[in-house]
């Protein structure tokens, strides 16, 4: 790459592209963001960060600006009807980890790196969608935006979520596919549910009825997030799960379908729900990509758009914050290394991460599963295996960012 300072252009302010933003200026790289809607994505609920994403966060100074919004905890536990206790997963250890979990709405989220973004003065325009790259040289890139402008950089990063567009140019006949699987989730008082006392939350009540999940939100949890899965015979489109979420009359009663299957407090928190806050989530995925840069490494696609990922370890953000991380801190190291190779680098040892968390997603939906389910699916008795966590939630990536690069200098 050329010896010019970097400026680098993201495209999409979500999650990803404004801790991108965050990460870039910490290594002092330039940088603009533009986002196709007039103000930030609201998915809306809340996201579960967990200790690598947290310790990402930490090292950007925006966990310390974050930590005392959402509800800080440590496992979620599953249990049956009766309330006997079926499994613990950890979700975070201060001990162990070096971070709890942290459960803490997106809005808060978003607001917070929003915040920081202005106090360190970076261009964001809202407003403005991206269309098409035009053309990539060994310097920079060239694109197009939908109201005809044509933009140019030394980078182009697509953070444009799940349906990105720049990642068309990577792909042009890429889709993400549909698992036939949507979450159906709302809010409701901890009050309204009447818990035993003691009753550990976040929890999973799973029964032969299928799986309730209860996990509280908001400083000390005066709200919980209640919700339950679907199977989905076919893809509904856009408008289709938009059409579905504006029902909330039907999602109430979905919610409350079979609670009588389950303990008393379950059917509490189902007994009134406010249509406020009714989020119905598809779940997609896109397939593994075997790049996530250009030819020229002038166009990068990360977070969604390069690796949307079923739910089930709840990894998504956290795996989106980890891409932004590694790639700042390599771009940082310009000046010392070939950036082809340090792309190289990132796109593997990415990959690698991702490879990791399906596994483990794989692993925590085999456990999920009932015995009928795992006959069916062939599981063999004695297959599945305690989950170690540590690897995922405990990766150096500053050091392994220095190791490369100090091995790299060594060798030139
Ligand atoms: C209801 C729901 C609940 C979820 N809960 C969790 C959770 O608990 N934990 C978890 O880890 N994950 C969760 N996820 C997944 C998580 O939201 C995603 O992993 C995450 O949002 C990805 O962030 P992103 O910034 O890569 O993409 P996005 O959040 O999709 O952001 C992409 C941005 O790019 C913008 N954009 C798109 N196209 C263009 C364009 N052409 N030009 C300019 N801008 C563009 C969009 O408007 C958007 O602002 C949830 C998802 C949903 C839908």
């Amino acid at each position: 790459m050329s010896s010019q300072p970097l400026n680098v252009a993201i495209i999409g302010a979500g999650l990803s592209g404004l801790s991108l933003a965050v990460a870039l200026q910490q290594q002092n790289i330039s940088c603009t963001l533009y986002e196709r809607l007039a103000s930030p994505l609201n998915i809306g609920g809340a996201v579960m960060l967990s200790p690598n994403a947290l310790k990402i966060l930490d090292a950007l100074s925006v966990y310390p600006r974050i930590r005392n919004k959402g509800y800080s905890f440590e496992t979620l536990e599953y249990k049956d009807g009766d309330g006997k206790l079926m499994e613990v997963y950890e979700f975070g250890g201060e001990a162990k980890y070096g971070y709890k979990g942290l459960r803490i709405y997106r809005t808060a989220l978003i607001e917070e790196l929003l915040e920081i973004l202005r106090e360190q003065g970076v261009k964001l325009v809202f407003g403005k969608k991206f269309k098409r790259v035009v053309e990539e040289s060994e310097d920079g890139v060239k694109w197009e935006f939908e109201d005809g402008e044509i933009g140019e950089a030394s980078l182009l990063v697509g953070a444009d979520g799940i349906n990105s567009s720049v990642r068309k140019y990577l792909y042009p006949d890429l889709t993400p596919t549909f698992t036939g699987g949507i979450g159906i989730t709302a809010a409701v008082p901890t009050s309204q549910l009447k818990l035993p006392p003691g009753y550990h939350i976040p929890v999973t009540v799973m029964t032969p009825h299928g799986g309730f999940v209860i996990a509280p939100q908001e400083v000390d949890g005066p709200e919980v997030l209640i919700g339950k899965q679907k199977r989905v015979e076919k893809d509904h489109g856009r408008a289709g799960w938009d059409a579905i979420s504006a029902d909330k009359e039907a999602l109430v009663k979905f919610l409350q379908q079979g609670a009588e299957n389950f303990p008393d407090f379950v059917q509490n928190a189902v007994s009134s729900i406010p249509h406020g806050k009714i989020n119905v989530w598809p779940f997609y995925v896109v397939p593994k990509l075997d790049k996530l840069t250009s030819e020229k490494r002038r166009v990068i696609i990360l977070g969604d758009g390069a690796h949307a990922i079923p739910p089930s370890a709840g990894q998504g953000i956290n795996q989106a914050f980890e891409d932004v991380y590694m790639f700042a801190l390599l771009l940082g190291q310009a000046d010392k290394v070939d950036m082809q190779e340090a792309l190289k680098f990132w796109q593997e040892y990415r990959e690698q991460r991702i490879a990791q968390v399906l596994k483990l997603n794989k692993q925590i939906e085999m456990r999920r599963m009932t015995e009928e389910e795992k006959l069916k699916e062939n599981i063999p008795a004695g297959s599945i295996h305690e989950i170690e966590l540590s690897s995922l939630y405990k990766p150096d990536f500053k050091k392994d960012v220095d190791d490369w690069v100090a091995a790299k200098t060594v060798a030139a």
